[in-house]
């Protein structure tokens, strides 16, 4: 097949190595795990990305997840167009900040109060502090695999049978700073139970994605999630749903609605910023209000709850809120698209694909069985997603350049999408 002509994008690709480390503003947008460069985007519209080359793909990451309703959906421009012509950022309180939190407190569980910040990174950042300083402890217990933006302390992740203790995950962040945190494997209940106890009451937080969703998307185990409430109940640790990518796109109430499991903080981003840079941290009103100004604990921003960011949030939600239907319709779509990768690998006779779906949400793995962990995500083969991404790619289908994500369906995708993915990816299998 004639390889696309991607020669803008390469001559830009060249000059942003230049002037920006790799070139990009986030690494996974480098396509280094996929062994290719990246394409830059010219424009967006729906289900489609169209690169500066004039080559268009069916876009299956929707700016990671933030583009629940397709990219540029006309409700969203004209909230922020019309928001934007009274002033882009004022640094000081705003009508649409109550707009969008009434909407956010009224559509999801256990959320009494909100702040606005500009990143999923910094809720993580925040709930963290919160919940140190809630409940006068130190050590905050997350899952191997899962993400919680790129906050020093969350970075860590245990490996290699190390499964409580915290090692930094990057060069530039010291042990001491990830001293604190516990990692252990997702969806073993066993090991968490341990890991809470083997800390003594010293547990501030479980800190969790209710759906993961950073290595590969993998579902919770039956009870998993009620299992982790029942343990923080039992010990006296928060737990923090890190719904960043589940919030508004399993349910307007997002997994705790979805899984009939109460946290006590929530991490929101992506669909809450209807593709503009917000980020939410959630909760009850009394670990809320230990936020500054009411409580002692710090937190604040300069572009925290931006006019025209909130006007978008807005735009995206009341659509939720309008459209009763829409996260069935999603889903079925989801599904459908699960189904055709199974059936083309099936047909294909070449590697076994293993796929999963919820709400608007779906991802698979070149691997025979259901993968449950991060260990089990690791052990699948990243040569053979690499060559897949570049197949799909070559037949204008824009996979996430990495095995260790999930893909974003938006109401945008429609069947007909479905079965050029399908078509395409039977066709790139048999090449492999
Ligand atoms: N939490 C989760 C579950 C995420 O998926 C992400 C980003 N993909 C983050 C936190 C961090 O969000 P941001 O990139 O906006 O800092």
């Amino acid at each position: 097949m004639a390889e696309l002509n991607r020669s803008r994008s390469d001559k830009l690709f060249a000059e942003a190595q230049t002037l920006m480390p790799g070139g990009v503003s986030s690494p996974v947008r480098s396509f280094n795990a996929v062994g290719s460069s990246p394409f830059f985007v010219a424009s967006a519209s729906g289900a489609y990305i169209t690169d500066v080359d004039g080559n268009s793909y069916i876009d299956l990451v929707q700016s990671w997840g933030a583009m629940l309703f397709g990219h540029a959906h006309p409700e969203i421009v004209v909230a922020v167009t019309e928001a934007s012509q009274h002033g882009t950022s004022f640094g000081t309180p705003s009508e649409l900040e109550v707009e969008l939190a009434r909407l956010i407190v009224s559509m999801v569980p256990n959320v009494e109060r909100v702040r606005f910040v500009s990143s999923g990174t910094e809720a993580a950042m925040t709930a963290v502090r919160l919940a140190r300083a809630a409940t006068g402890r130190a050590k905050i217990l997350k899952f191997a695999g899962c993400y919680h933006g790129h906050v020093d302390s969350l970075l860590a992740d245990a490996g290699s049978g190390v499964a409580t203790l915290g090692i930094p995950g990057t060069p530039g962040v010291t042990e001491a700073t990830t001293a604190d945190t516990m990692v252990v494997p997702f969806n073993d209940l066993a090991a968490t139970r341990t890991a809470v106890e083997a800390a003594g009451g010293d547990v501030a937080a479980i800190l969790v994605e209710p759906v993961a969703a950073n290595m590969g998307l993998v579902l919770p185990a039956e009870d998993f999630l009620q299992g982790l409430r029942a343990l923080a109940i039992e010990s006296g640790a928060v737990l923090v749903f890190d719904e960043v990518i589940t919030g508004f796109r399993l349910g307007p109430g997002g997994a705790q609605e979805r899984f009939e499991v109460d946290a006590d903080l929530v991490l929101m981003g992506k669909v809450v910023g209807g593709g503009l840079p917000v980020g939410v941290i959630g909760g009850r009103a009394d670990i809320m209000d230990r936020l500054a100004p009411v409580g002692p604990v710090y937190q604040a921003g300069t572009l925290s709850g931006n006019p025209v960011a909130m006007a978008a949030g807005i735009a995206a939600l009341s659509m939720i809120r309008s459209r009763p239907a829409l996260y069935e319709e999603l889903q079925t779509t989801a599904r459908s698209l699960v189904r055709g990768l199974v059936d083309a690998a099936d047909q294909a006779e070449r590697v076994p694909v293993a796929a999963g779906a919820v709400g608007g949400l779906a991802g698979f793995f070149f691997a025979e069985d259901e993968v449950t962990n991060y260990d089990e995500a690791k052990a699948t083969d990243e040569k053979i997603y690499a060559a897949f991404f570049r197949g799909m790619l070559e037949r204008g289908v824009y996979l996430p350049p990495s095995r260790f994500e999930a893909l974003f369906l938006s109401t945008a995708h429609t069947e007909e999408h479905v079965d050029r993915v399908a078509t395409a990816a039977f066709e790139t299998l048999t090449t492999l």
